[in-house]
């Protein structure tokens, strides 16, 4: 996926582009490939973008440690504002910003939206914080867990020994 050139984006029909994906993300394993589309549309002094697609992930189960498919469905919408780079400084200024105002994204009116990293971001995203590979999952089973080995009779021995010793060495001394 070729990183689009913004400007161009206004220049098309609805403004829009359609970006149909089937393939895998880099840095991002998957079993399937990533299957669905992107939309972006060019909204004037914002980009937006929105994706749906779908794969499957191998995830491990929090409580008993098994390794467990997963289908990941994304379902996603996001707003990009279109601002010049050199309005950055100002925006850092002595105004308090909000911490909404923080996680929103922009980009330079002329510069390119790269679809393969804001995807990889949006798959980063979807991927559920607590992971079990069944809502019952009752944790690591006890059975065919090692049982304790008995206590060795070779220890209690060797201390009967170390009794004797002593008295030898006692008897030796005097
Ligand atoms: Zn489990």
């Amino acid at each position: 996926m070729e990183p689009l050139y913004i400007p161009q984006l206004a220049n098309r029909k609805d403004r829009t582009l359609e970006i149909i994906v089937d393939r895998s993300i880099p840095e991002f394993e998957t079993l399937t490939p990533v299957r669905g589309k992107i939309n972006v549309k060019h909204g004037g002094t914002y980009l937006e973008v929105s994706a749906q697609a779908e794969t499957i992930i191998t995830l491990k189960c929090d409580r008993c440690l098994q390794q467990y498919n997963h289908r990941l469905v994304l379902d996603t919408n996001e707003i990009i504002w279109l601002e010049a780079e050199s309005e950055e400084p100002a925006r850092h200024g002595v105004e308090v910003k909000s911490e909404l105002e923080d996680l929103v994204e922009s980009l330079p009116p002329d510069g390119h939206f790269p679809p393969d990293v804001w995807l990889y971001e949006q798959l980063c995203l979807s991927v559920p914080l607590r992971q079990l590979c069944n809502l019952n999952c009752a944790g690591i089973s006890p059975v065919g867990a090692p049982i304790p080995e008995p206590v060795k009779q070779v220890e209690t021995l060797d201390s009967r020994w170390g009794i004797l010793e002593t008295l030898r060495e006692r008897l030796e001394n005097n």
